[in-house]
């Protein structure tokens, strides 16, 4: 914080005019009202420019395209690996590139059988296996 030398009011540290009394600290006194129009004008100026820029680098950034496809685990709960390898190269080939997975727990398989003191049962966990992949459909001029 510090203190306005006109008003005394607290400000913020970066604050360049005091709210209260509108004493400048770039200009070290209160400018007059064509003074302020213009530093406002000036301010909404370099916005409208960096928006601008914002806009023009957003049409020039590459373009990518996404798609998705799941793998079910094995029924003994184990990744389904064969089918993983034959997805991922399909969708190498088709220029695709994996850019994340994710993994959902879709259900528990459970059984327990009791005969006497003796309890025997499977408890496998199935997921789902998101793969979701990238593909560059424009390259952009950046
Ligand atoms: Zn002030």
């Amino acid at each position: 914080m510090k203190t306005c030398p006109k008003c005394k009011e607290l400000v913020g540290d970066n604050v360049d005019s005091c709210f209260n009394c509108n004493y400048n600290f770039i200009l070290k006194r209160v400018p007059s009202y064509e003074e302020t129009i213009e530093f406002q004008e000036n301010i909404a100026a370099v916005k409208k420019k960096q928006e601008e820029e914002r806009i023009e680098l957003i049409k020039s950034a590459p373009r990518y395209e996404y798609t998705t496809a799941r793998i079910i685990d094995n029924a003994d709960g184990s990744t389904n690996q064969m089918q993983l390898q034959s997805v991922l190269m399909e969708y190498a080939n088709a220029g695709w590139k994996l850019h994340s997975v994710i993994t959902n727990e879709i259900g528990k398989n459970v059984s327990s059988v009791s005969i006497g003191r003796f309890t025997g049962g499977t408890n496998a966990t199935m997921d789902e296996v998101i793969l979701i992949f990238e593909r560059m459909i424009s390259r952009g001029n950046l």
